[in-house]
């Protein structure tokens, strides 16, 4: 079950922090550890730094649970620089690999402890985001009901390219949204990734 998304409102800042996307790196207790103190019951305490700092701190939460907000902002229109998807999937390594054969590189990954598993990662191609969190929970590949689209310049080129790199990849379609052709391929936990051109 989701957990509630926790505020704590400080003079000069408000940060948000949602507990079903930290990845317990401690980036924060680190950074600042007089505002980000998990012995306390009010963990975070913005009071304590000056709302610059904290912000920049915040900004450095690399699972983005950390978010905050200033009072002159609270008024403005948000602008949404990039929205990433986060997929829960079975076995981050085995989703790396499927997804380095779509041609995305591992920008950062998250380890719980020495020696083990990353439980988290962060992957990029050109402009393209994608996070990976390892599910607490069975992956049911006939109830992923997000598709994720992927474009490319060139779709026959994409799909040859893909299938050397041992890719399981659907013929190629021509419906009236992709005339230059879209195909689909589907990733470890069942997730259907839909690559068509710009
Ligand atoms: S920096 Fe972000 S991801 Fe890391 S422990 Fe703090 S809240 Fe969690």
């Amino acid at each position: 079950m989701a957990k509630r998304l926790q505020v704590y409102e400080a003079p000069g800042i408000t940060v948000t922090f949602d507990p079903n996307v930290c990845t317990h790196g401690g980036t924060c207790l680190r950074g600042l550890p007089a505002v980000f103190d998990l012995s306390r019951k009010r963990w975070i305490r913005s009071e304590l730094a000056s709302p610059d700092e904290v912000a920049a701190q915040v900004g450095r939460c690399p699972s983005g649970a950390l978010h905050y907000q200033r009072p002159e902002e609270a008024a403005t229109v948000p602008h949404v620089k990039a929205l990433v998807p986060m997929a829960h999937v079975t076995s981050v390594p085995r989703s790396i690999g499927f997804y380095e054969g779509l041609g995305f590189t591992v920008r950062n990954t998250h380890e719980p402890s020495e020696g083990h598993e990353p439980v988290w990662a962060s992957l990029e191609s050109s402009g393209a985001q994608l996070m990976l969190a390892l599910a607490d929970e069975p992956v049911v590949p006939s109830q992923q009901a997000v598709l994720f689209y992927v474009y490319c310049d060139d779709v026959v080129v994409s799909r040859t390219a893909f299938e050397k790199n041992g890719i399981a990849v659907g013929p190629i379609e021509y419906p009236f949204w992709a005339p230059r052709g879209e195909f689909r391929v589907t990733d470890p936990d069942g997730f259907v990734v839909m690559v068509t051109h710009t």
